[in-house]
């Protein structure tokens, strides 16, 4: 996650209790085990959230694999060509040796001694607070303050935070606040941000204290006596902290009978690399040539120290992978491509404007075998005013294929017919080469998450006030039909409407038709569960066989003849 700063027009995050809270009541995302109490980590899908996040996969599959980069040409000029695999989520446990995971998929954790609660020491966040005058310059003592936090190790903080970016615990401090200003025996009137600082004034004249958030760094949780003087951030007391330990974070099982050490086995932490292992048998068995990509979607795990905010940090989510194999030469401009291309993507589905941002990564945040990362980052209410990952486009070079080809012993270079020295006859030579791989890697439960939080929109003048504004090709309905009134002839024009839009559009999602209850409120749980579009036959339809096509966004409505009700839609949805 990044912390880039907020453009002015930022708002309000919106409330994360109130978007589970509709996720729960419409039947998006439930808790796994929900009648056991739960299981940290793990949700499942309701009927609204299960086609949703299967019209969201779809798309992904449609225009990363059938209609890659929606026919667009690449920069070679030629259409670009992807065909998918479905890989096992257990492999040979040699796999995971060979792509670094068994070594270094590792998060530092550390333990809380008193309450056994564990946390990832680079999400733990320190509080700093100290006694200020409003009369002072604020520029110059935030400044002071922010540096001696950072480099004096003298200077604690007051109270430890879990949090992924520093505005996600600015965003928990609040909770604090009242604790804060007793043990300053400040008596508390407002909390205010100033440019980057934090202030908490007290009733009393001037009285103010000064708040700086800062990570804090893991090499000062290891150290014995500095750990001693952190808060631990489940219980605020000092030095109940362990020092941080490295934590793989793969779920291991056993494959067969005997569970002995011989027979373990991992289930996969990405989906990336069983795209590699058919890498070879791809190539032998179609008519793919380079450059060219492999998609793979499915459910990755990972044992994660602190699962956290909703589905984000799951222990089981899924993702959409694709790698775009390539000769060296051209790498970098495929890189670009599909950097390009899947900030495009996101946006196309919905998420539009401020909340979505391509970050490049910094050379010193680059895996060793990287020469480029940029992800595409939503500001998810919990993250605001920062952002938080929802896909990593990776130039991985030629890292994984070489990895693999040399723990395996088989042969992944690629001969390139259509390169090398010219001949005579006018053919090619011919080169034999490693390809380099572009890799965007996007999650799927991620993606629903920011689809969800960024359609979920208040507007207390509505007879719904909480509504989704998703796309339509996102939307798990599609479309409703009502009879105004469930007599008169209506219903049965209505039944005969739903009948044609389910035969042409029920494969793509939900059609609903309702006779119950007043038109508004059929129109406002619409609203709530996201419906884009709904149909209502009136009187007047009987006369003149028209409609009214209800827009959820506006709240318009408009007369379309009967007839034209199937072209409106496909029109909109597609198909
Ligand atoms: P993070 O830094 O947030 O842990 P990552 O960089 O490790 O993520 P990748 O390995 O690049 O993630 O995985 C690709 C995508 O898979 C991420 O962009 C994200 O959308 C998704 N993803 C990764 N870990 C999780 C998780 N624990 N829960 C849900 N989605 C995840």
């Amino acid at each position: 996650m990044s912390d880039a700063p907020a453009p002015n027009t930022h708002n309000t995050p919106k409330s994360m209790d109130a978007i589970m809270a509709l996720c729960k009541r419409r039947g998006f995302i439930f808790q796994a085990s929900d009648i056991y109490g739960g299981i940290n980590g793990f949700w499942d899908y309701g009927p609204l959230g299960a086609q949703m996040k299967k019209n969201l996969r779809e798309a992904w599959w449609q225009d990363m694999i059938m209609n890659p980069a929606w026919g667009r040409k690449g920069p070679n000029g030629d259409r670009v060509k992807c065909v998918p695999v479905e890989t096992r989520i257990i492999q040979h446990p040699k796999v995971w040796e060979a792509s670094g995971h068994v070594g270094g998929f590792n998060d530092p954790m550390v333990d809380d001694k008193e309450t056994k609660q564990r946390f990832r020491a680079d999400h733990f966040f320190g509080v700093f607070a100290k006694p200020f005058s409003t009369s002072w310059d604020l520029e110059t003592e935030a400044r002071n303050f922010a540096k001696q936090a950072a480099e004096s190790w003298e200077v604690f903080p007051v109270l430890g935070i879990v949090a992924s970016t520093a505005g996600e615990a600015e965003a928990h401090l609040i909770e604090h606040v009242k604790g804060l200003c007793k043990a300053a025996n400040l008596s508390f009137s407002s909390l205010e941000r100033v440019s980057d600082h934090i202030i908490i004034k007290g009733r009393q004249a001037d009285a103010a204290m000064l708040i700086h958030i800062r990570q804090i760094a893991p090499d000062r949780l290891a150290r014995d006596a500095q750990r001693l003087n952190i808060p631990s951030p489940f219980t605020q007391k000092k030095g109940t902290l362990t020092e941080p330990r490295q934590f793989n974070l793969m779920f291991s099982t056993h494959v067969g009978a005997t569970a002995s050490a011989d027979d373990k086995a991992y289930l996969r932490p990405e989906t990336a690399q069983g795209i590699f292992l058919q890498f070879k048998n791809v190539v032998d068995s179609t008519r793919v040539k380079m450059p060219f990509g492999i998609g793979n979607t499915g459910t990755s795990f990972r044992n994660e120290v602190t699962p956290r905010n909703f589905t984000y940090r799951s222990r089981e989510f899924d993702q959409a992978e694709l790698e775009f194999f390539c000769h060296p030469s051209e790498s970098q401009d495929w890189y670009r491509f599909w950097r390009d291309f899947r900030m495009e993507w996101w946006q196309s589905i919905g998420l539009r404007g401020e909340n979505l941002i391509l970050r490049e990564h910094d050379k010193d945040e680059l895996s060793h075998y990287s020469c480029g990362t940029s992800d595409v980052e939503y500001r998810f209410p919990f993250t605001a005013p920062g952002f938080g990952e929802l896909e990593g486009i990776a130039h991985r070079g030629d890292y994984d294929l070489t990895q693999h080809a040399k723990h395996s012993g088989a042969k992944l270079e690629y001969f390139d017919q259509s390169r090398g020295e010219k001949l005579p006859n006018g053919s090619t030579k011919g080169e034999r080469y490693m390809p380099h791989c572009i890799e965007p890697a996007a999650g799927l439960d991620r993606g629903v998450l920011a689809l969800l939080c960024e359609a979920y929109t208040v507007d207390p003048s509505r007879p719904s006030p909480e509504l989704m504004k998703f796309h339509p090709r996102i939307a798990p309905i599609k479309a409703a039909v009502f009879p105004l009134v469930d007599k008169d002839g209506m219903p049965e024009v209505a039944e005969k409407l739903y009948d044609e839009l389910f035969a042409r559009f029920g494969r793509q999602g939900f059609i609903e038709m309702d006779a119950k209850q007043s038109i508004g409120k059929r129109y406002a749980r619409m609203d709530e569960a996201g419906c884009p579009f709904c149909f209502t036959i009136d009187g007047q339809t009987l006369t003149d066989q028209t409609v009214t096509v209800r827009d959820r966004d506006s709240g318009s409505q408009q007369r379309l003849a009967l007839s034209q009700v199937s072209a409106f839609l496909a029109d909109r949805l597609g198909g």
